[in-house]
């Protein structure tokens, strides 16, 4: 059993070594020479293009989650927003009710999601 650190893994594509060797004779493949922005055929030891060079990486999971956690706050925020809209106009008894609910909702997201981006105002 390997060491289990955070949420990271030993890099496929490098097998944790940092530096591509899948290519021809351990030379690097065509995907991290194009990575590493060089032109030609055949390069040795370059950082591995899927890792970074650190040869390890984060689940692919993981980087979902950092990328859609902020699409699902919008997502909310809008289903949220829509059916205070539909709410309002078919003048519902839980108008208030949901309006408080989303508000509360809708604050803290946004909250969220500018507070450590707003800097100083
Ligand atoms: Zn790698
Ligand atoms: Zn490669």
């Amino acid at each position: 059993m390997h060491e289990i650190k955070a949420n990271l893994y030993e890099c496929f594509h490098c097998k944790g070594e940092g530096t591509c060797t899948s290519g021809e004779n351990s030379s690097s493949c065509a995907a991290c020479i194009k990575r590493n922005d060089l032109k030609g055929k055949t390069f040795y030891g370059l950082l591995c293009g899927s890792c970074g060079g650190i040869g390890q990486a984060e689940p692919l999971t993981e980087r979902m989650n950092k990328r859609l956690a902020p699409m699902l706050a919008i997502v909310l925020v809008v289903a949220l927003l829509f059916l205070i809209f539909w709410a309002a106009l078919s003048e519902s008894t839980h108008f208030s009710e949901l309006l408080a609910f989303s508000s509360a909702i809708i604050g803290s997201v946004v909250g969220f999601y500018f507070s450590g981006k707003g800097g100083s105002t």
